[in-house]
């Protein structure tokens, strides 16, 4: 098979679909890579470093022509798509549900295209592919870090001969794979941590981080498939009350509230940040076009409010820890190319529960359940 990997051109994208060490396996399995020029020079990882690892470079169109698999992290341009043919295969973070035009334009391509975000994740057999968690934890570890550096004070309680610095009060709200994550990389940073999530089952994966949990009124969060719901207008009302009551106590607020297919919940608002102290921080995770977690935050821009409070919106945060998350994303990529792999070959077995919940389309047929129910 030959795999292919160009370099990544949404804005701000600075991981690579495949790292050298990947490539490596897929090469010694006799597969060809070829990668774009340059492509995995925002990763660190420079064309030497594929070619050791049997790649062979080449130009982009080279490599569409060339490829049986297009391996991406987003979805390419669609000058590119529009160059796929039938029988190929496009492998990435394609946000499907979200995006009706690319999935109609893949479509009249008749390319086999996979998109992690319709994993099963819960299947155990699923996990080493699941590139929402990895990405996730790559972010949550990011957002941890990205709060600590733009926080005026230390972390951690000091005791030095020049004074005592009390520890810094952190707060994550939304602890799945992301908030887990920023909670145990701020406990080993030396804050003092509280988790708060409306799935009652997040108390013990908080608790047994070492971080308090902040209890919600909200009786029961979760939904099908181990996701929030998305909360009554009454809840979120609840909801924000109880939070902005809390919220006034924490130095730092990291944000993680997502609700699959609908826009992330509002839960800082504008009034709980003029209650802030100055020097304060949050990252909100959840931020996007569509807006975030936090009142006024700005997707890959910092805001500072007039009462000193930095809101910093990092939707895409793995994309700023791109070597280690590039290598993740390449170890899943592999992953479900090897469930796609019989005898060396590409093969879609449309009674496997992993292909047939992971492809959008194949042969020129829409073949997912979740895209079909969206379009009734
Ligand atoms: P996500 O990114 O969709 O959401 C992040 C968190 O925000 C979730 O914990 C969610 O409960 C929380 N949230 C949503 N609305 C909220 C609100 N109004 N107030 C407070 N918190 C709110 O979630 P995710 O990180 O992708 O994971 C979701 C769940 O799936 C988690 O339980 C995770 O452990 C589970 N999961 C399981 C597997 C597996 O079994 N292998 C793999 C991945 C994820």
């Amino acid at each position: 098979i030959t795999i292919g990997v160009v370099r990544e051109t949404a804005a701000g994208e600075r991981r690579v679909a495949l790292d050298p060490e990947t490539v490596a396996r897929l090469t010694a399995a006799d597969h060809d890579v070829l990668i774009e020029f340059g492509a995995g020079e925002e990763a660190r990882f420079p064309d030497s470093a594929y070619q050791q690892a049997s790649a062979s470079l080449a130009t982009r169109s080279e490599i569409i022509d060339q490829c049986d698999v297009l391996a991406v992290v987003h979805a390419p341009g669609a000058d590119t798509i529009a160059l796929l043919r039938a029988g190929q295969f496009l492998i990435g973070l394609l946000d499907p549900l979200n995006d009706p035009v690319l999935v109609a334009a893949l479509t009249q391509t008749g390319v086999t295209a996979a998109a992690f975000e319709l994993l099963p994740r819960t299947l155990s057999r699923a996990q080493s592919m699941d590139a929402l968690s990895s990405q996730a934890s790559a972010a949550g570890y990011k957002a941890a870090v990205v709060a600590a550096d733009s926080f005026g004070r230390y972390l951690p309680m000091m005791i030095t001969a020049s004074g005592t610095a009390r520890p810094a009060n952190l707060i994550v709200i939304g602890t799945g794979v992301a908030g887990l994550q920023a909670i145990a990389t701020s406990r080993r940073l030396g804050a003092v941590v509280t988790g708060y999530d409306v799935r009652p089952a997040s108390r013990g994966e908080v608790e047994s981080l070492g971080a308090r949990f902040l209890t919600s009124s909200i009786a029961e969060g979760a939904a099908a498939g181990g996701y929030a719901r998305a909360l009554s207008p009454e809840e979120h009302e609840l909801q924000q009350t109880e939070l902005a009551r809390e919220l006034v106590t924490f130095d730092i607020i990291i944000t993680t509230a997502k609700v699959p297919g609908r826009t992330p919940p509002l839960l800082v608002s504008a009034e709980t940040l003029t209650a802030l102290k100055p020097g304060s921080v949050c990252v909100d995770l959840a931020a996007s076009d569509l807006g975030g977690n936090v009142s006024g935050s700005v997707d890959r821009k910092t805001v500072v409010t007039a009462g000193g409070v930095s809101i910093i919106g990092a939707g895409d945060l793995a994309a700023e820890l791109p070597t280690s998350a590039s290598a993740m994303y390449a170890r899943n990529i592999h992953a479900l190319l090897e469930s796609f792999t019989t005898d060396n070959q590409l093969q879609v077995d449309l009674t496997n529960d992993i292909h047939t919940a992971v492809l959008i389309c194949h042969n020129g047929e829409v073949v997912n359940a979740q895209l079909h129910a969206r379009r009734l």
